[in-house]
């Protein structure tokens, strides 16, 4: 043999991969006449133990595999096999189990010992035994999670123009998995025309590192006619498949419940909102005229009084009071009274400039704010306003009513308040009822 050669394979039988045995079948020793050094590093065992069957060949499988290493063993020389190669468990010297490949030949007959020669070499291949089952793990769990999760899985080889979907992502759409074409032109037949444009969109920019994440919300076909939302998620990955290849993979859900409970929650809070304003409204007007009712009038009161005291913008107020009422009530009945209010509400309102503020102040008394006006200057609108009203009578069912009203002004100051400022004009009404109605009476100063 070559010098080189037998170096090499020195070096190989002790620290190299491969364990060499060369050992006898008879059935109940199975003696091993050579092993490769290695098998300590490799195993543990020691060549010794094994050559003098302190350990015997069968002790090292695992107890299910003894049987069946004893059975394909006769198996093999029945059927006159030379050479075959099986997968044992077996257990180390500190009684750890290792998947180990065997491949062995067998020699008719040894001439010497009279019993059957088997060569084998072993591969100790639990590192990847290991590895394989964490991947099938893998992939189970993932399979398990994705049949649970009611996702559809598709795989986009741009490269190579071919796209996977899984039966799910047919079945999401109704469709039964031959049904439908495993071409990308599937997708987008099914998609909604309104949302293809944006969808292409997305992907582009998602292929061309634009964004960071692809996640796309559209709406598909189904095959009972009606669309339903789907939100598309995916990665592009690099798989190694002969070559390294460039893919995409995603994940469909469909998301139509959801889309719809935001849908009507959305038009749910448009009702709302529409309630809302309607109470608000409700909360300062009055019912009868439409008018501000007294809250409403009363905060802008408020203001007006703060707009006085900051930009020292007097403004003025009107308090009118229908005279003899009563007897409206009395002569003609409760709802003509109330029909005579509505009307004269409408009047004043529209008898006022656009800034004056018109209000119901109870009962037949109304108010006004005149913003940014002097007493003198509310007086002469009130004056107009009275002889406008003084024309014509109202038109009330059969009735044509006449009626007049008295009115007290104010006019604000700095630092006054709204409480003072009521209490003056209230005494400036009460002056007009005094001098005998049908008059506007503006407070001054020494009638206090
Ligand atoms: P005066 O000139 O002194 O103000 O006489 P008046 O009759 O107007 O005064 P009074 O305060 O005695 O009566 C007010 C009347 O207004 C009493 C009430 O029946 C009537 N009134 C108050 N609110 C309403 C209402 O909402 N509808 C109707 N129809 N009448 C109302
Ligand atoms: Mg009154
Ligand atoms: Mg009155």
């Amino acid at each position: 043999m070559n010098h080189y050669f037998h170096g090499a394979f020195q070096q190989a039988i002790r620290t190299g991969p491969i364990i060499f045995m060369h050992w006898f079948w008879d059935e109940k020793m199975n003696p091993i006449d050579f092993v490769s050094p290695n098998v300590e590093p490799i195993f543990g065992y020691s060549v010794e133990e094994l050559i003098n069957g302190t350990t015997r060949l069968i002790d090292i499988f695992i107890e299910e595999h003894q049987a069946i290493f004893i059975s394909n063993l006769k198996r093999h020389i029945e059927q006159e096999d030379s050479f075959w190669y099986e997968s044992y468990e077996i257990y180390s010297k500190d009684k750890q189990v290792r998947y180990i490949r065997t491949y062995s030949y067998i020699q008719e007959e040894d001439i010497l010992s009279n019993l059957r020669s088997v060569y084998t070499y072993v591969i100790d291949e639990t590192a990847l035994i290991k590895q394989l089952n964490e991947k099938e793990l893998l992939a189970t769990r993932y399979q398990v999670a994705i049949e649970n999760a009611e996702e559809g899985v598709w795989e986009w080889d741009p490269g190579q123009n071919r796209m996977f979907y899984s039966d799910d992502w047919k079945r999401m759409l109704g469709y039964e998995p031959k049904e439908i074409a495993n071409t990308f032109d599937e997708w987008e037949r099914l998609m909604h025309v309104e949302d293809l444009q944006k969808a292409r969109a997305i992907l582009e920019q998602y292929s061309a590192g634009e964004i960071e994440k692809y996640e796309s919300e559209f709406r598909m076909l189904h095959k009972n006619g009606t669309y339903r939302w789907i939100l598309s998620r995916g990665k592009i990955i690099f798989i190694q498949d002969y070559q390294l290849k460039k893919v995409m993979i995603g994940t469909h859900v469909d998301i139509t419940e959801q889309k719809n409970t935001a849908a009507l929650l959305l038009k749910r809070n448009e009702e709302l909102e529409i309630l809302l304003k309607q109470i608000k409204e409700l909360s300062i007007t009055d019912p009868l005229t439409s008018l501000f009712n007294r809250r409403k009038i009363l905060e802008e009161l408020e203001e007006a009084q703060q707009a006085q005291n900051i930009n020292n913008n007097s403004y003025s107020i009107a308090i009118i009071d229908l005279d003899f009422f009563k007897r409206v009530n009395d002569t003609y009945g409760h709802s003509v009274g109330d029909e005579t209010l509505k009307l004269f509400a409408a009047f004043i309102q529209q008898n006022v400039r656009g800034q004056d503020i018109v209000g119901r102040w109870g009962g037949e008394e109304f108010f006004i704010i005149f913003p940014e006006t002097t007493d003198v200057q509310a007086l002469d609108i009130l004056q107009r306003l009275q002889k406008n009203f003084a024309k014509k009578p109202l038109l009330i069912k059969k009735y044509s009513i006449m009626i007049t009203f008295s009115a007290g002004i104010s006019n604000s100051a700095v630092d006054t308040t709204v409480d003072v400022m009521i209490k003056q004009a209230d005494q400036a009404l009460y002056k007009a009822k005094e001098l005998g109605r049908d008059l506007i009476v503006k407070f001054e100063e020494e009638q206090s």
